[in-house]
This record gives structure tokens, sequence and C-alpha cells, in this order.
């Protein structure tokens, strides 16, 4: 049987130490806000954003929503990004992705200014994780993965790890940061020939797929008995009844060491990262 991360024990370690570090910038006469840009009114945004503000409301981080329609001319997304780019009480800016068609994100990547780019939307950001730089900001979910393994104290060093999935957002930053963090990576995808084998000899998987039970227990059969399963998937479950992960936790958890879970997993996480890096923001900006 598995020993269940928690989610919430990783969130609430994470956010001990943000308070501390608010205070001391409270001290010093500064403070964090986050500024939320979005175009448009998808659901999967509003329920992000829910979590969010959930988040930054416990943590009494101040946080300003900008809401614009859905048919908006590019100079004018353009214009009300560059205003809290350049507000110098907005020290992290997240926009909503994907924009609505026909917006692009183009010269807001190009132009963020890389110590409020709390969420890697930046170029800069981008290509520092590409380069494994530890000094940048990460996409929050793909370094929410990385908080659960230092929660576990675990390190990569000779371990080998399967990440399923190489999307821009999750999976290829994440292979770069597990990289310069001494793991041997493999990464699979929709177009890899078996990947049964290729967990065979995984200390590590990491699913981030969007395929609800890509990974099921009669493939763990050669599995190694200590192996650590993270979850990143978020689906919608046939039931209905709310979400599930890429893992079937059912056939899994009972094969390997480690296991998270969906909800309660790796998404509790990503929210208190943000802040997190909001904090950061307000730390490392000039004054
Ligand atoms: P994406 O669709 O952009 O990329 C999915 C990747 O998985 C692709 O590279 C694809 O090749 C691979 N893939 C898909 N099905 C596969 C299969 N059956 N076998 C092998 N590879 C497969 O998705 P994304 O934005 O990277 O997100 C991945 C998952 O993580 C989604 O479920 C998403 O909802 C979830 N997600 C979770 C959080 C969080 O906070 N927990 C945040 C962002 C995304």
């Amino acid at each position: 049987m598995a020993a269940v991360v928690k989610g919430a024990d990783v969130a609430l370690k994470l956010k001990e130490d943000i308070a501390c570090r608010l205070e001391k910038l409270r001290a010093d006469g500064r403070d964090a806000k986050l500024a939320i840009l979005s175009a448009g009114d998808d659901p999967a945004n509003a329920s992000y954003e829910r979590g969010i503000i959930k988040v930054f409301t416990s943590l009494g981080i101040a946080h300003e929503k900008v809401v614009l329609e859905e048919g908006i001319t590019q100079q004018e997304f353009d214009e009300a990004f560059t205003k809290l780019n350049e507000d110098a009480s907005v020290t992290g800016i997240l926009v909503f992705r994907p924009l609505p068609k026909p917006l692009s994100i183009e010269f807001a990547a190009k132009t963020i200014n890389p110590d409020k780019d709390i969420d890697c939307m930046g170029y800069i950001n981008q290509a520092l994780t590409a380069m494994g730089s530890r000094e940048c900001y990460y996409p929050c979910t793909a370094e929410a993965v990385l908080k659960f393994l230092e929660y576990e104290n675990y390190d990569l060093a000779y371990k080998n790890v399967v990440v399923i999935g190489r999307s821009t957002v999750v999976g290829r930053p994440l292979v770069s940061m597990l990289i310069s963090r001494n793991a041997t990576v493999t990464c699979c995808h929709t177009k890899t020939a078996d990947i049964t084998d290729r967990i065979s000899n995984a200390d590590v998987i990491v699913t981030a797929a969007g395929s609800t039970g890509l990974l099921k227990g009669e493939m763990l059969k050669n599995a190694k008995e200590d192996c650590f399963c993270i979850d990143v998937g978020i689906n919608m479950r046939k039931d209905g009844q709310g979400i599930c992960g890429d893992i079937d936790f059912e056939s899994v958890e009972p094969l390997v060491g480690r296991i998270t879970t969906v909800p309660g997993g790796v998404g509790s996480v990503t929210s208190t990262l943000l802040a997190e890096h909001v904090v950061r923001g307000a730390e490392i900006m000039r004054r």
C-alpha cells in the first residue's frame, strides 16, 4: 500500500514560509500584489481564479482583477497589459491563457518584466527554465511537482524519472527542472511506442497528460515497489461527479511506494506557489 502524499501538507509548509516573508517585507515598508488579466469568460478560468483568490485571501495578499471583454482589439489588450507591467504596486502578473481568438499573447510574452512573470509566461523565464536555471520563475504547475519531491526530501541523483506529457506549460519545463536536479529523465507522449516498457525502471512517474486512466496497475507489474507516482492531470470524471487525474488510483496505489491524489494533490499546491512567486516579486523588485 502506498503512502499518500497530500497537497494540503505540501501547501501548508509553503504557506508558513510565505507568511514569514510577508511579515519581513511589510516591516520594510513593502508589499506584494497580484494582478490577474483575462479576456472573455472561460468557465475553466473562473474555477482556477476562485482557487487563487481563496489562497491569496487566506494569506492576506492583495489581488486585483482586470477583466476585458472578449471582442477587444489586440492594441487594447496590449495596453491593459502594459499598464499592469508598469504599475509599481503590482509584483506579479497572471494572464489567463489561452486568450480568446484572435488575440495573441506575443507582445505580453516579449515585454513582461521578468520579475513580475510569476507563471513563466514570458520568453525570458521560459528560456531560463529550459537552460536549467534555478533563479527564474518556473511554471507553477511544473514547480508544484518539485515541491512534492522536496517535501519528501527526495534526492533525484541516480533516479529515473518518467514524465508523461510534453506540453510547454507542464511536461517540457518539468523535464528541464528535473534534469538540473540530477534526475535521469524520460519524456513520454502520444507518439511514444511503449509507455509500459519506459516506466518499468522508473523511480518516479509524473503523469501530465490530461487522459483519464492513462496509468493503470497492469502497466506497473514490473515497476519498482517504491515508485513515487505524481498525478498532474485534471480530468472530468466520466460520471460527471467532480474531477480525477491521469492515474487509475485503485489499481496503481497497491503497487507503488508513494502516490498523490486528484483532487487533493498537485492542484492544491499550484495556487500557493503563485502566491510564493508574487511575494518573491516584491522581494526582488527595485523600490
Ligand atoms: P496538454 O494537452 O497541453 O498536453 C498534454 C500532453 O500529454 C501532450 O504532450 C500529449 O502528447 C501528452 N498525452 C496526452 N495523452 C496522452 C496519452 N494517452 N499517452 C501519452 N501522452 C499523452 O496539457 P497540459 O496543459 O500540459 O496539462 C496536462 C494535464 O495537467 C491536464 O489534465 C491539465 O488539466 C492538467 N493541469 C493541471 C494543473 C494543476 O494545477 N494540477 C495545471 C495545469 C494543467
